[in-house]
């Protein structure tokens, strides 16, 4: 897939020898010609990399980066400042903004593409993780910004067998940032995952820089672990090689303090972005496919799976059955002992019908004190028997409560199987109306939905009806 590219410049020549560039390198190239019509053509576009010249009519490009940046909907798109060589305050006034990145011009090809390659890459990452979530965002916003933000020290380890120049280092981040040098990292362990930040000098005799960015890329530990490559001026091969390695910033030598603590700011951003976004993932995956109160599936999760099944059954699978169970006059357990106490017989209930299905049954929350298990190649005779063994789980043994008392609860339950077509609303509403059969005639039994009952036509689904009402 090739990556698309917004090119903002305000001389047309620029914007063309950029585009030809990139076009050459096969990136699909959109342009705009000042700040104001670059953060439109960012919203509209969604371009994964943005070149940003700085001065601008209209909006300067460092303005631009800065408002791009604190819009959600374009602050996870890398920017790479545009500068002249003797722009510095300007680099650093971007840098400072939000900007990913800078390349003076006249832009060297090589750094270039593996500049827009890297920061791509990034991107990709992001936008899956930005993917997934969206699908499964069911929760409230967690503050991913808060969590992003890179307020705390972050913990960056210094890699330079040259003493003096790690020391250096070391000082130009002090007070922002702990740095660690080589020693104390080694005693800990390079892949940990207390480091925030690597740099690493090219510049070495017994460690190849270049080698552990590779190594460090290839760890599922340190796969996403930002490297920072510190090269010498008239060595851009090797600093181009560490970016297709995967390293994700060059600082040239002689090191400029301001602009190492503004790189590392950024890498430490981006790190913190893509580990909240990561945790957030796993917390909302999580969340959306468990009830909190119970632990049992939830209603979506139940849905999704039981979409399968009848598919499956619909391709010659055998048939899979449904069981929905209500609690008996549950309403009264809250009015009497309180909504506390409702809550822990639902949980009670959830644990002894988790230990009283098979592994495969899939048990779900519905709703209230509704739930549903699946049953998957069930017939509809199995599916009772199945039922009532809870049943009788249920109504057997009183609940106790945290207070100490005992209760007596019971359950009604429906069974539908599935037929040839139909869908999974069809087949719970059948379920349904199975369980309010079982209301109306006594509760604590179970029903089998007619049609299904008719079909199933054996001993086993005419059981005694239940004794223990
Ligand atoms: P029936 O036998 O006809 O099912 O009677 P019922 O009282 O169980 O039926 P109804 O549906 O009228 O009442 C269900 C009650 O469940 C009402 C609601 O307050 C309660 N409920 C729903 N969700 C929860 C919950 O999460 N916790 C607690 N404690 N109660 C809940
Ligand atoms: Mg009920
Ligand atoms: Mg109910």
């Amino acid at each position: 897939m090739s990556a698309r590219v917004l090119v903002v410049d305000d001389i047309e020549a620029n914007r063309k020898l950029l585009h030809a560039k990139l076009s050459n390198e096969y990136f699909h190239v959109i342009t705009a010609v000042d700040g104001v019509d670059a953060i439109e053509r960012a919203r509209a576009e969604e371009p994964d990399v943005i070149l940003m010249d700085v001065m601008m009519p209209r909006m300067d490009g460092v303005e631009a980066t800065r408002e791009l940046k604190v819009d959600p909907r374009t602050e996870h798109i890398p920017v790479v400042m545009v500068t002249a060589l003797n722009e510095r305050e300007e680099r650093l006034r971007g840098l400072g903004a939000g900007a990913d990145d800078f390349l003076t011009k006249p832009v060297n090809d090589l750094l270039l593409l593996s500049r827009v390659r890297a920061l791509t890459k990034y991107k990709l990452v992001a936008d899956e993780l930005r993917k997934r979530e969206a699908s499964g965002r069911r929760i409230g916003a967690l503050d991913l910004n808060a969590s992003a933000r890179a307020s705390e020290p972050a913990r960056i380890l210094v890699v330079d067998e040259n003493e003096r120049q790690a020391k250096r280092i070391c000082k130009y981040l002090e007070g922002l940032h702990r740095p660690l040098s080589l020693g104390e990292a080694t005693a800990m362990g390079i892949a940990s995952s207390m480091v925030d930040v690597l740099i690493v000098s090219l510049e070495n005799d017994q460690l190849d820089g270049l080698r552990l960015c590779a190594y460090m890329r290839s760890e599922e530990a340190t796969r996403d672990l930002p490297i920072i490559v510190v090269a010498e001026p008239d060595d851009s091969e090797r600093a181009v090689r560490a970016l297709e390695l995967g390293a994700s910033d060059i600082v040239i030598k002689p090191i400029d303090a301001e602009e190492l603590n503004a790189r590392v700011k950024t890498q430490v951003r981006k790190k913190r972005y893509l580990d909240a976004l990561r945790s957030r993932l796993d917390q909302s995956m999580e969340l959306a496919v468990t009830d909190q109160l119970t632990g049992l599936h939830n209603r979506r999760y139940m849905r999704m799976q039981l979409e399968q099944f009848v598919r499956r059954a619909h391709m010659g699978d055998p048939q899979v059955s449904v069981l929905i169970v209500d609690l008996d006059f549950f309403k009264r357990i809250n009015d009497i002992y309180g909504h506390n106490a409702g809550d822990e017989v639902l949980k009670e209930f959830s644990r002894r019908l988790r230990e009283n299905i098979r592994p495969m049954d899939l048990a779900c929350r519905y709703g209230g004190e509704e739930f549903v298990i699946v049953m998957p190649e069930t017939r509809p005779g199995l599916a009772y028997s199945a039922a009532e063994r809870l049943r009788k789980k249920v109504a057997e043994t009183p609940f106790r409560l945290k207070s100490g008392e005992d209760l007596r609860v019971t359950m009604s339950g429906g069974i539908s199987t599935s037929e040839e077509d139909e869908d999974i609303d069809h087949l719970l509403k059948r379920a349904d109306d199975a369980l309010y059969q079982a209301k109306s005639n006594g509760r604590n039994r179970i029903e089998l939905h007619e049609s299904a009952a008719a079909r199933a036509g054996d001993h086993e689904t005419q059981s005694e009806p239940s004794q223990d009402a």
